[in-house]
This record gives structure tokens, C-alpha cells and sequence, in this order.
């Protein structure tokens, strides 16, 4: 039995707690809004770039434990990043959340502390939660993204990013 197969890890509930990232971003960003309306998730996120890279990134809003740390973990890993990791992990993420076995130990290491979000597979309902703010970044990656508007998903409109 893998102990990370639990749904609340240890690193879940501490990010839950403290949240990184947390708050608006002063400097010029692309922001997108989230909504997940089966579980009252709501979050948006903020994202800067310079040349190829993330250069700041934030979230804000409110959420279940899961929807939270997940953002908040998420923010952690992407900020410094290369756009075209950033996408690399996004898409990561949407396999580690939908497949159906656990991931083995080199994507375990690929996704460092992101491996902590395995056990939410297993619990279907809660995969939006964990994907909300991952979807709301990727809107903020696209090239049609005004950099002063904001685009606002939903898990309830058959949006093509979330397929849960
Ligand atoms: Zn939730």
C-alpha cells in the first residue's frame, strides 16, 4: 500500500493551511478565474512572464482543502519556470489526477512534492477541486489571453481543459 495514496497528505494540509502565492500580483499579468461549482471552488490565478519564463505568479479565492493546496503547490512549482515546462506539468498533472494507477518512481520524482496530489485519482468527485487552479493557469498560458482581461472557467460548461 502506498502511503501516498492517502487523500489528505501531511503536505496538502500544511499548504491548506499557509497557503504560498496567496494574493494579487502588483506587476502586469495574465489572470484567470475558476470556478467548480460542485464543490464551491473558486479561485483565480495570476500570472507573469518575461521572455519564456514565469516570472510571478499568485492565486486567490476560496476553496476545500485539496482545490487550495493544490494551487498552492502549484504556484511553487511553476514560478521561475519555463512556459514550456509549465505546459509539460500541466499536462502531467491531468494524468497523474485522471489515470488509473499509481504513477511510478520517475514520475514520482518528476513531480516532486506535486506526487502529493496522487491520492485524489481515487476520488473522482475531488479531481476538479485539484485541477481547478492547474485549468485557470493553463487559460492564463494562451496565446488568445488578453493581458488586462480576465477569462473565466467553469468545471460545468463542458470546458475542453477539464476533462475529469
Ligand atoms: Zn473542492
Amino acid at each position: 500500500m502506498n502511503m501516498l495514496d492517502d487523500l489528505y497528505q501531511e503536505v496538502l494540509l500544511e499548504h491548506k493551511k499557509h497557503p504560498r502565492n496567496c494574493g494579487r500580483l502588483q506587476c502586469e499579468h495574465r489572470c484567470a478565474a475558476g470556478h467548480n461549482p460542485l464543490c464551491g471552488d473558486s479561485i483565480s490565478v495570476q500570472m507573469a512572464e518575461s521572455g519564456d519564463r514565469v516570472t510571478d505568479i499568485a492565486f486567490e479565492g476560496q476553496g476545500c482543502a485539496i482545490c487550495i493546496a493544490s494551487a498552492s503547490l502549484m504556484t511553487e512549482a511553476v514560478k521561475g519556470r519555463p512556459l514550456a515546462e509549465v505546459r509539460q506539468l500541466i499536462a502531467a498533472m491531468r494524468e497523474l489526477l485522471t489515470r488509473e494507477s499509481a504513477p511510478d518512481d520517475a514520475q514520482e520524482a518528476r513531480l516532486g512534492k506535486l506526487a502529493a496530489l496522487q491520492g485524489v485519482r481515487r476520488h473522482p468527485s475531488r479531481i476538479k477541486c485539484a485541477m481547478l487552479g492547474w485549468c485557470a493557469l493553463d487559460e492564463c498560458l494562451k496565446d488568445t489571453c488578453d493581458t488586462c482581461g480576465v477569462a473565466t472557467i467553469t468545471t460545468e460548461a463542458g470546458h475542453a481543459s477539464i476533462t475529469a
